[in-house]
């Protein structure tokens, strides 16, 4: 086991949980220094379940989610509920975020100062929610929150254990629903991915733990 971490084992009350989460939104939503704020509609703070073991991070709000103020409720958001249903899981079962909370103009990528002003937002939502399994949507979210350059195709669909939070999560690296409505073959990878989510939240925490230790035992190994 990754040593010095606590194991992913949830700490609080239902209720409490949802409203620290309300707390940290009412925050974002005051003093959150975005340089996005004046070119946004509506700050996309994230939805759904407080208490959930699976959460899901996009990258940024599109065009409808800035109207909205809710993440992926548009035709990527529509696909992602559809894959979800088809692996039982209900939306209101999730929460789901993304990087950054303001839509960039024209979909463009997040610039690094707007990344910085959410990051402890996202840090925040992940500490209080104590999600099991975390799926990063898309190579932007992916590179972020795996500290690793390394590009989707390469990491999808395999659980990388990863210290956020101040806690151990699984982090699941999915294609993102868009680039799947783009490619036919994506849609499929991102099918075959999300049907090895409810193993992999049915793992007991303290299985996922011994997984890592015989990991350890196998890297040591490695050395002479
Ligand atoms: N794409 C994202 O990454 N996030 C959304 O909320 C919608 C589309």
């Amino acid at each position: 086991m990754a040593k010095g971490y606590p194991p992913a084992v949830a700490s609080k009350p239902p209720s409490e949980r949802r409203e620290e989460l309300v707390c940290v939104y009412r925050e974002m939503c005051d003093v959150h220094a975005c340089p996005l704020q004046d070119v946004r509609t509506k700050l996309v703070f994230g939805a759904g379940n407080a208490n959930a073991d699976l959460m899901f991070v996009g990258e940024a709000p599109g065009a409808q989610e800035d109207q909205q103020g809710l993440p992926f409720v548009g035709r990527a958001g529509q696909l992602l509920n559809q894959c979800l249903e088809e692996i039982g899981i209900q939306r209101s079962d999730v929460f789901i975020t993304n990087v950054i909370c303001c839509r960039p103009p024209g979909n463009r990528d997040p610039l690094p100062e707007e990344i910085d002003a959410c990051k402890p937002y996202l840090y925040r939502k992940i500490e209080l929610i104590e999600p099991k399994v975390i799926c990063t949507l898309g190579n932007f979210a992916t590179k972020l929150l795996t500290g690793n350059p390394t590009g989707i195709t390469k990491v999808h669909g395999r659980p990388q254990e990863r210290e956020l939070g101040g806690r151990i999560v699984q982090l699941f690296p999915l294609f993102h629903p868009a680039a799947a409505l783009r490619t036919d073959s994506v849609k499929q990878l991102l099918r075959a991915d999300l049907a090895k989510l409810p193993p992999l939240l049915a793992v007991p925490d303290e299985q996922l733990e011994e997984r890592e230790e015989a990991d350890d035992i196998e890297q040591l190994g490695l050395f002479q």
